[in-house]
């Protein structure tokens, strides 16, 4: 699309539209509403994924100029304002039409904004891997030596700086939601990166390139310095960061979790898990809430506590037994959990192995959603409540999504019932 001639529909449509209208019967004001709302839109498509030649803009430009003056004829007319003036916006003494490079700018943009905002989909995981964005830092946009539609966007967005904008201001990261920002190059702390706040500390990590994940676990740090012992001065910078990184990760833990949307589980569980995660499950709290009358609103697990999502999720102590269980089989320590969004957060940031995460996060979400099963069961049936079968239930149901719902995962019965991770 750098060449003129393939913009040409885009001038013949945008003349073609201006003789239709004839400008001479609108009055200024109706003119300018028409460049606003439909000259601005009309070459969109073309300019949301081309940047357009210079030679392109100065002729869409002149057109909507001629337009604005009132004329279609080919008599030329005073032009009263000049047209940078006209397209300044309305805070700057303009009347805020705005130039068709900017709406090219920020179209193209988009996307940049998109890559680093969006679900992951085909195209992206292309542009990711053609580019390794995966292992830059938000600076870097795309690989030097390629060439193609998205180098021609990555010139887009460095060009921003003309308008006073920085695209990196745009960003701020979510770590528990991105696993590949990097720890000490991307912003995702405050303003700077953690490589300029800490210039010290950062010459003593030894994997410069490693990523918020590397670095933060659910309940730990994982440090690899180059060496065994830090002297004072750098010391305290080390308290300071760790203290930087608490504070932002407690700001992230309250904005919510990340649901992991994968076909692996049943979307009726994915659907309960997330109406958990917003506190919306018809528990007798969220019931009472909405005005309805109730027998009891005591757990119908333990008849102990007032039955609260929380409360009957996580801390029920049928629930805290079967998760017991269930760390148990999966063979790692029993962890506390404050609520649902904890426990579902744990399961998204567990462990380094992507495939292994995934069945984690099969087992935490058929976990809650057997526990749920189980208050439903002694609520509308009378059934006795019993951890061990929960436990035997998300058991043989993961095995089930796992060998029926996706492909990949060959685990015989006898080995999956001793161990998800076999
Ligand atoms: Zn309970």
């Amino acid at each position: 699309m750098a060449l003129k001639k393939f913009w040409r529909p885009i001038i013949d449509k945008f003349q073609s539209r201006l003789s239709v209208w004839k400008a001479k019967t609108l009055s200024f004001g109706g003119r300018l509403t028409l460049i606003k709302s439909v000259l601005n839109s009309l070459p969109t498509y073309y300019m949301s994924l081309f940047k357009a030649p210079k030679g392109i803009l100065d002729d869409l430009e002149k057109l909507r100029r001629k337009f604005l003056w009132g004329g279609d004829d080919p008599k030329s007319k005073i032009h009263w304002v000049s047209w940078p003036k006209v397209v300044a916006a309305k805070s700057d003494g303009g009347l805020g039409v705005g130039t068709l490079k900017a709406q090219n700018i920020a179209l193209l943009t988009k996307w940049w904004w998109k890559i680093k905002t969006g679900d992951m989909c085909l195209w992206k995981e292309c542009i990711i891997s053609i580019h390794n964005l995966n292992k830059r830092p938000v600076t870097i946009i795309a690989k030097k030596s390629a060439n193609g539609t998205w180098c021609n966007i990555a010139k887009a967005i460095q060009s921003l700086p003309e308008y006073d904008v920085n695209h990196q201001d745009l960003f701020t990261m979510i770590p528990s939601s991105n696993t590949s920002f990097l720890f000490w190059k991307d912003r995702w702390c405050g303003t700077l990166t953690l490589q300029e706040r800490f210039l010290r500390l950062y010459s003593l990590e030894k994997k410069k390139l490693c990523t918020i994940n590397d670095r933060i676990k659910t309940d730990s740090f994982n440090w690899c310095w180059k060496v065994q012992q830090m002297v004072d001065d750098v010391l305290s910078d080390f308290i300071s960061l760790c203290s930087l990184i608490l504070d932002a990760k407690n700001a992230i833990l309250q904005s919510g979790a990340q649901i992991n949307w994968s076909k692996t589980v049943p979307l009726k569980i994915r659907c309960f898990i997330w109406r958990a995660l917003l506190d919306r499950i018809p528990v007798a709290a969220n019931l009472e809430i909405r005005g309805i009358k109730l027998q009891s609103a005591t757990c119908p697990l333990c008849n102990l506590e007032k039955e609260t999502g929380d409360h009957l999720l996580i801390n029920c102590s049928v629930a805290r037994e079967a998760r017991g269980w269930i760390f148990n089989w999966c063979g790692i320590k029993v962890t506390q959990f404050n609520n649902v969004i904890d426990f579902v957060n744990f399961a998204a940031n567990w462990g380094s192995c992507p495939k292994k995460r995934e069945r984690m996060n099969a087992i935490v979400y058929g976990l809650l959603w057997f526990v749920w099963m189980a208050r439903n069961n002694t609520v509308f049936k009378q059934t006795r409540v019993n951890p061990a079968k929960i436990t035997d239930e998300v058991i043989s149901q993961t095995y089930t999504w796992f060998k029926y719902r996706t492909q990949g995962v060959k685990a015989r019965w006898i080995d999956w019932s001793l161990s998800p991770f076999c």
